[in-house]
């Protein structure tokens, strides 16, 4: 918390131009001027790092956003303090993950592939969507889909779990959602999975339209399209009909098939929630898309990671979440609230 607290930290210079202001008592000795120097050196410093540098991120997942639409303070603490995360988050998500493995094992097997370079790495992503888009124009069932984009200047990756067609010719999306308890999720938690599909909806449509560009992976993920790819990826690319050199050649390749694939935008969305142990069907949303409620929550969460604002946690009527929360007894959005409401109460008494 200590490093975003840096960022509060008005500005000797925003100070000083407020009209009507006394000269800042550091102006008055020209030590106390160099101490202040260095101070102001050092808030700049500071302040021009956002938290994706911070954190040495150059993309986003879904699923980092999606976090902040539950608790943003909380999925800061995950990356600052995972020391502190509670076990039975552990045991909950690889529960999960065995769930989706299963399902995905239903449709195809899993290849092991070398990679030797970041370049490798993102190649596998991308063979793995050109054979998503060829599956879909033969009217097949899709797992696990890779989707990427940039918004608002950030590149966004996630991981679809399933596109179909329904009876009537409709692309749909069917997002799965394991549950420890046997019963549907509150609201709270509806609104977090349902921004959550929204933003693969909103990347999956963008990458069919053709609005994803080779320089995106260039410019953001600062990758090498004149890497040569490893023999292992050149060799799988090829089993699957594809021949590629370069990394550049699969960008070629995923735009071309992207522009002209004709795959339809997604139109129709739902979330379906299993339970853990028993792997029984809780239930079914259908959801309905909404793209400005998408926007905005984006825009606020983005305003995060590009350091334009510190971050926030729950809002009082969902201070419930603070009872679940590994981080509540070194949360600071929790102590700063709880003095405000004393203070406040304090003030209405006298
Ligand atoms: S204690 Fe509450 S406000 Fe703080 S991180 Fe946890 S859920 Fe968020």
């Amino acid at each position: 918390q200590q490093k975003y607290d840096n960022l509060n930290f008005l500005p000797a210079h925003s100070r000083e131009s407020q009209p009507g202001s006394r000269p800042s008592p550091w102006h008055l000795d020209s030590q106390g001027a160099h101490v202040e120097e260095r101070r102001r050196v050092t808030a700049k410093r500071k302040r021009a790092k956002t938290p994706l540098e911070d954190f040495h991120l150059r993309y986003l997942w879904v699923t980092d956003l999606s976090a902040q639409a539950w608790c943003e303070q909380q999925m800061v603490y995950h990356r600052e303090r995972p020391d502190l995360q509670l076990p039975e988050r552990e045991v909950l998500l690889n529960t999960g993950k065995s769930i989706h493995l299963v399902r995905e094992l239903q449709d195809h097997d899993l290849v092991d592939v070398r990679t030797t370079s970041q370049e490798d790495r993102w190649a596998i992503k991308l063979l793995n969507l050109l054979q998503a888009i060829a599956d879909l124009r033969e009217g097949r069932r899709v797992r696990e889909c890779p989707v990427f984009g940039v918004l608002e200047g950030v590149f966004v990756l996630g991981i679809v779990d399933q596109l179909n067609y329904t009876a009537n010719g409709e692309l749909q999306l069917n997002e799965l959602k394991t549950r420890k308890k046997p019963c549907l999720p509150f609201p709270a938690q509806k609104k977090r999975d349902r921004f959550q599909i929204f933003l693969y909806k909103y990347l999956f449509d963008a990458m069919v339209q053709g609005c994803l560009t080779q320089d995106n992976f260039v410019h953001h993920l600062h990758l090498e399209p004149k890497q040569p790819l490893g023999l292992q990826i050149q060799e799988h690319a090829q089993k699957v009909g594809f021949m590629v050199h370069c990394f550049q050649d699969l960008l070629e390749l995923m735009v071309l098939n992207l522009t002209h694939s004709d795959i339809p935008a997604i139109g129709h969305l739902q979330i379906e929630y299993v339970h853990q142990q028993t792997n029984a069907l809780i239930g079914t949303e259908v959801i309905t898309y909404d793209h400005d409620e998408l926007m905005a929550m984006t825009h606020d969460f983005l305003e995060y990671w590009k350091g334009q604002r510190d971050p926030k946690g729950v809002d009082i009527e969902d201070t419930w979440k603070c009872c679940y929360c590994a981080f509540k007894d070194i949360c600071n959005w929790r102590q700063q609230r709880a003095g405000s409401l004393t203070k406040k109460c304090s003030e209405k008494k006298t």
